[in-house]
């Protein structure tokens, strides 16, 4: 399996979505990864013995309304939202979804979407990975306080880092391939 994510002894997997269960531009998970899903014994749709969620910084509306002379090339939240709306849909019912609009530039200067305010929770700027904020959200959610009974998935250096600020277990892929 090109996707094959070690769950023993896992009882919540978190897994980042861009370029982890999916490409950037797509809302369509990878075939591999929508394998695993239909496949994986504890993730089907009659049982949940296996708890899930998402973790994602979505930084690219943030930067659309930024009104820098690129802000064009970053999706708008609609856009966002109606892809994250739809990989959503092909994964299980009891998906746990924690999502970071905020956009830090490298020198610290934070950007939200317009119609938000830092202190939006899906807008505040100190739950974005690499902070492990959103992982504790999701443990809280599946009411789960032993971070080795948890598991995330992702591609980037901030997800790994995220992990180890949270005390979790981290898997590594890159392009949606387990490495
Ligand atoms: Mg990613």
């Amino acid at each position: 399996m090109k996707f094959n994510p070690k769950l023993d002894g896992i009882k919540l997997l978190i897994c980042d979505i861009d370029n982890t269960l999916a490409d950037r531009d797509s809302d369509t998970l990878y075939p591999h990864v929508a394998e695993w899903f239909r496949r994986h014994p504890d993730i089907n749709r009659t049982t949940a013995s296996l708890k899930f969620a998402l973790v994602t910084n979505q930084g690219g509306p943030a930067c659309h309304d930024a009104g820098w002379s690129i802000s064009d090339q970053f999706p708008s939240l609609k856009q966002v939202q109606d892809r994250l709306a739809k990989i959503v849909e092909q994964l299980p019912p009891w998906t746990t979804l924690h999502v970071c609009l905020a956009y830090v530039s490298k020198g610290g200067t934070v950007y939200i979407p317009k119609n938000h305010k830092p202190t939006d929770l899906v807008a505040d700027p100190r739950r974005r990975k690499p902070s492990p904020i959103m992982i504790h959200e999701a443990m809280e959610h599946f009411n789960i306080s032993n971070p080795q009974k948890v598991l995330y998935v992702g591609d980037r250096p901030e997800d790994k880092e995220a992990a180890r600020r949270a005390g979790v277990r981290f898997h590594q892929v890159k392009d949606g391939v387990s490495l």
